[in-house]
């Protein structure tokens, strides 16, 4: 029987309130699933895929065919969609305090590893279930200060209860593309391939604890903490979808993607079905320090060179920026181009750019030496 869950968030001014709504699906012996949209609230192309999903899974739930547990979450961020200056909404970062909506999630790992000293066994499932209640018990204690600190809170204590977390967002002007844990690959490999992805971006810690890490990543820094005498795996595969573009909300695109997402759940066991053939990936995993982030050196009209999804080589020009006021012939155009050989996945929505704004992702095999430290844009 479906439910829908409403968790109210902390008012951050009097007479104000917002919530986020939770449709639960099922809650059989089969694996756990938690989707949520448009954490960053102006990506709307996750929203709608949202839509299309809670519209299958309800007819799924009336045919009795959830023998898991899923739960959507089809606005993961009233607070940022609310928001808007002088007509255009802004989504990605708290207007009040300039935080990005997808970092910054708790990290639990030194706290949990303290509550469960001790008390692991040789039982890896039974240690996954005791560190899930004792991170559940953390989360619940916390007393969150801000309206945005008691979204992060309900939207981790839902999905810390999931074997599989994704986090839909879309990105610029972009192709379907994935960010994945490396722990879990390839196990995510059916994933990929079922949503088309055009680069599925693989690492170990990006840095600034976006949502989706927090509940990759956690398993490894408990071993660390802990060591390797009790059984602790890798019990949660988390993703971040980057559903196209900001502006490819289109009924047929999330309709595709909401499909390709219910037939991942037949793979898993979560929802009974032929799935069909597994698709042919679209790509091969890459790291995530070998994406080549573009930048402008220069601000002006930005013009791009190369399509979307275009193979390209290190050296190539991906854009031009244009300097409309450059009286020297010689200065009007500024090339931008890539240092690596890959796949031209994402590009920028709006054309005026700024020196040092990043224009253009290309996913390529090899690390660069340029991308060390925090690997996503602020
Ligand atoms: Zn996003």
């Amino acid at each position: 029987m479906k439910t829908v869950e409403r968790l109210a968030l902390l008012p951050s001014s009097p007479g104000t309130a917002r919530h986020i709504a939770l449709h639960r699906y099922g809650g059989g012996s089969g694996p756990k699933v938690y989707v949520q949209a448009s954490l960053h609230a102006n990506e709307l192309p996750a929203m709608l895929v949202a839509q299309h999903l809670i519209d299958l899974l309800d007819d799924a739930e009336a045919a009795g065919r959830i023998t898991g547990e899923v739960v959507v979450v089809p606005v993961a961020n009233p607070i940022g969609l609310g928001q808007g200056v002088d007509g255009v909404h802004l989504g990605r970062y708290e207007l009040a305090t300039g935080q990005n909506f997808n970092r910054g999630f708790f990290d639990h790992a030194a706290a949990l590893a303290e509550r469960v000293k001790g008390r692991l066994g040789t039982d890896a499932a039974g240690n996954v279930g005791l560190i899930r209640r004792e991170w559940a018990a953390l989360v619940a204690e916390r007393t969150p200060s801000s309206e945005l600190a008691s979204l992060r809170q309900h939207l981790m204590s839902r999905a810390l209860a999931a074997d599989i977390v994704l986090d839909l967002h879309s990105a610029d002007d972009a192709l379907m593309h994935l960010y994945f844990g490396a722990a879990r690959w390839p196990d995510g490999a059916d994933l990929s391939a079922e949503l088309g992805s055009v680069a599925t971006l693989l690492a170990v810690d990006s840095g600034g604890e976006p949502f989706d890490e927090v509940f990759g990543n956690i398993w490894a820094k408990l071993r660390a903490l802990l060591g390797n005498d009790s059984p602790i795996p890798d019990a949660i595969m988390s993703a971040t979808v980057e559903c196209r573009g900001h502006a490819d909300v289109s009924d047929e695109l999330a309709a595709g993607d909401a499909q390709a997402l219910l037939r991942f759940l037949m793979r898993r066991g979560v929802v009974a079905g032929d799935p069909g053939k597994l698709p042919a990936p679209r790509c091969d995993a890459t790291p995530l320090d070998a994406v080549d982030i573009l930048t402008a050196p220069v601000g002006g009209c930005l013009v791009y060179k190369v399509a979307l999804g275009a193979s390209v080589r290190d050296g190539d020009i991906i854009a031009e920026v244009v300097d409309p006021l450059a009286e020297d012939p010689s200065r009007r155009r500024t090339a931008i181009r890539t240092t690596t050989d890959g796949i031209l996945y994402q590009r920028k929505l709006l054309r005026q750019v700024r020196p040092g704004q990043s224009c253009g992702k290309v996913a390529g095999t090899k690390p660069l030496p340029s991308r060390q430290g925090v690997l996503l844009e602020p």
